[in-house]
């Protein structure tokens, strides 16, 4: 296995900027998650990781060693693609050996080993004799992700691997691609959109927007301590609510002002006072209550219930609070209902702030 450095990396096609100046560290055994909406240029980041794509400007290291003009098969990598990429006409287990046949001095036997070892690790040993068409794609997605572990690369690159499979089988991948990462200790590079695959699996998540990194960072500190408001928004299903505030500050801290509610917070270093601020909630660190019950210091004000959506165990709320529209977690327990009156309260310790303008988290 293998440490990965990429150091300033960009890609531009033409006049268009895809990657630009992207620095990531990944240390050996590592599960990078890079995760952002559709053309933000997570794929281009990985082609240029396997060599499939020239580097434009910066350069790859793989385990101290430079490799950014290093031609694919000297990089010791293997991709699993999304379309899974298998010879149709050949069976699993030649789909799994054909590689180590063509491109290394691994004789019959050994070859034969490596083959009915992946199968065994992916449970997949009474399927060797059976060609794509005959395997589900479940089946077919672990035959490719076989092939990629015959080879035992030094990184591992996943494109978008679950994407073609459904609901339940995805989950169950996903597991199983976390047991594996485990069991074998694999340095992993993993592209997705999904921001639940990103969350479930990464070790530390690469958050790209429009070709540049947003934030890099354990599934807990992006999803608790976004470093911008697009990673607010992107990490989190619902997004995190964003309302915007007046500040000042007191002795006690920084009081945010919504017009229909003040609350203080803090442990933060705002900007002057005066100017507007983005206060941020996720919708499960808000708390409904029918009376004005809510634990000390935690009432913000009177708010309105508007649509209610019902999840199985939990729902989700909207809060109108003044001109601020807010989505609350609730329990499907104490269901409100559209049009009650509720007093609205916030888990401060857990709000963020952003500059409106750069979008940026204060400290
Ligand atoms: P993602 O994987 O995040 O969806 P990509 O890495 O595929 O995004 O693409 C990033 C950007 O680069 C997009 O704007 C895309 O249109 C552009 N792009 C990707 N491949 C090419 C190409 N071969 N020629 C021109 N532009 C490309």
């Amino acid at each position: 296995m293998a440490s990965l450095s990429l150091q300033q990396i960009g890609k531009t096609y033409g006049a268009q900027t895809a990657v630009e100046a992207l620095d990531l560290d990944i240390a050996d055994r590592e599960f990078t998650v890079l995760v952002g909406p559709s053309g933000c240029g997570k794929s281009t980041t990985l082609r240029m990781i396997a060599g499939l794509e020239n580097i434009s400007s910066g350069r790859l290291f793989i385990d101290g060693k430079d490799v950014t003009q290093a031609p694919p098969q000297e990089r010791d990598i293997a991709m699993v693609f999304q379309s899974y990429a298998l010879y149709p006409h050949m069976t699993a287990y030649m789909n799994m050996a054909f590689g180590l046949m063509k491109t290394t001095r691994l004789d019959k036997r050994e070859i034969d080993v490596r083959v009915r070892e992946a199968a065994s690790i992916l449970h997949i040993e009474d399927l060797l004799l059976r060609k794509p068409n005959e395997l589900s794609g479940g089946q077919r997605q672990r035959v490719a992700i076989g092939r990629a572990l015959v080879r035992k690369p030094k990184v591992f690159l996943f494109d978008e691997p679950l994407s073609n499979l459904d609901a339940k089988l995805r989950n169950h991948m996903r597991a199983e691609l976390k047991r594996l990462h485990a069991e074998l200790g694999l340095t992993v590079v993993y592209v997705t959109h999904d921001q639940v695959e990103a969350m479930t699996l990464g070790t530390r998540i690469a958050v790209m927007a429009a070709g540049r990194l947003q934030q890099f960072d354990t599934p807990m500190t992006v999803y608790r301590r976004p470093a911008n408001t697009f990673v607010a928004s992107f990490i989190g299903a619902p997004e995190m609510n964003l309302l915007r505030c007046r500040h000042s500050r007191a002795a006690e801290g920084v009081v945010i002002d919504g017009a229909s509610f003040t609350i203080t917070l803090d442990g933060f270093t705002p900007p002057p006072a005066g100017i507007e601020i983005l206060l941020g909630i996720r919708p499960e660190e808000l708390f409904l209550a029918p009376e004005n019950t809510l634990p000390d210091g935690q009432l913000m004000a009177r708010a309105t219930v508007g649509r209610v959506e019902l999840l199985g165990a939990d729902a989700l709320a909207e809060v109108n609070l003044g001109h601020h529209r807010l989505v609350a977690r609730v329990s499907a327990e104490q269901l409100p209902h559209p049009g009650q009156q509720v007093a609205l309260g916030i888990d401060t310790r857990r709000a963020r702030l952003f500059d409106p303008v750069s979008g940026y988290a204060h400290p």
